[in-house]
């Protein structure tokens, strides 16, 4: 077995659509970001790339590269899911917490599961997602912006 551990967070920006997980979700504010800014996406993907030892997210798909601007975070998850299985790697489980005072999550966390876990080819049962706030503490807190971490198993 091989563990992994990714953390991101982006700060909140107007005019963009928020995407976590794959999920559009209704809010004033989306995420400042090269590429769509599904900071869950990139959290996990940084889980991924590490368990696998391949590096991380920002050197597979650099931002300086025009080729990922605004693109949908799940092309790049499953990109990531493709060196893994280049690399004889099998995602076993994942678990997912999203940290953010608003919006509420909980009505959207089984679509993000439904999603990610097809992108991922895993059985849904092996994948959690589940979001908590800070209490008003720190950046999160303050609503500046959204982080999320995220800890997985591959088997070789
Ligand atoms: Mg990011």
């Amino acid at each position: 077995m091989r563990i992994g551990h990714g953390y991101d967070a982006h700060r909140f920006a107007s005019g963009r659509p928020l995407v976590l997980g794959g999920v559009t979700i209704p809010y004033s504010n989306g995420l400042a970001a090269h590429s769509n800014g599904d900071v869950v996406i990139h959290a996990l993907c940084d889980a991924l790339l590490g368990a696998a030892a391949l590096g991380d997210i920002g050197k597979l798909f650099p931002d300086s590269s025009e080729e990922y601007r605004n693109i949908d975070s799940r092309i790049l998850l499953r990109e990531v899911v493709k060196c893994l299985t280049d690399a004889d790697l099998r995602v076993s489980s994942v678990d997912v917490s999203i940290v953010t005072q608003r919006p509420r999550l909980a009505p959207h966390i089984a679509d993000m599961v439904q999603r990610l876990s097809s992108d991922l080819a895993l059985a849904s049962g092996r994948l959690n997602i589940k979001a908590t706030t800070t209490e008003g503490m720190g950046f999160t807190g303050r609503g500046e912006g959204i982080a999320v971490h995220a800890v997985v198993l591959l088997e070789e």
